[in-house]
């Protein structure tokens, strides 16, 4: 199964247009997303019609990657793709990011529970971590909540 090219250029566009990413993110998004085909093409159904298409990886789903782990809809595609091509080392970020994710709980006069909303630990670029393989700044990237080196084009 190959991308379709015109599937290539309309999410590269999306991904620039609609969420901010660099080119360079963006390339570097629909390379990770695309190893799991299904979870590309889903991600292409969803920029053209808004509906998250059913898909299940060792028990995750979309939704449940941006309701319960706080992620973007991008972010949950991405950690989607990986879930299904390598699923310990996507439990290993699932698991860090759950840790880092903070729950305030609103709730009503009488006591009772009106809100939950998750978040994540703010963190400043001054604390951007230098990356263990070239020594240069990471960066942080809001979509997949991860550092990332744009020298070695992988996160740390
Ligand atoms: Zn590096």
């Amino acid at each position: 199964m190959t991308l379709r090219v015109e599937d290539y250029t309309y999410v590269l566009e999306q991904l620039q247009t609609q969420y901010g990413f660099t080119q360079e993110h963006a390339e570097d998004a629909i390379e990770r997303m695309s190893q799991s085909p299904d979870v590309f093409n889903g991600f292409v159904s969803y920029l053209r019609t808004g509906n998250h298409p059913n898909l299940s990886y060792s028990g995750y789903e979309i939704s449940d990657l941006m309701l319960n782990y706080g992620l973007s809809p991008v972010g949950a595609y991405l950690m989607l793709a990986l879930v299904a091509v390598d699923p310990n080392r996507a439990q290993g970020y699932l698991d860090e990011l759950r840790e880092g994710i903070m729950e305030t709980v609103e709730y009503n006069p009488d006591g009772s529970i009106k809100k939950i909303t998750f978040r994540t630990a703010g963190i400043g670029s001054s604390e951007a971590p230098v990356c263990p393989r070239c020594g240069k700044k990471a960066t942080w990237v809001e979509q997949y909540k991860r550092w990332y080196c744009y020298d070695c084009k992988d996160y740390l």
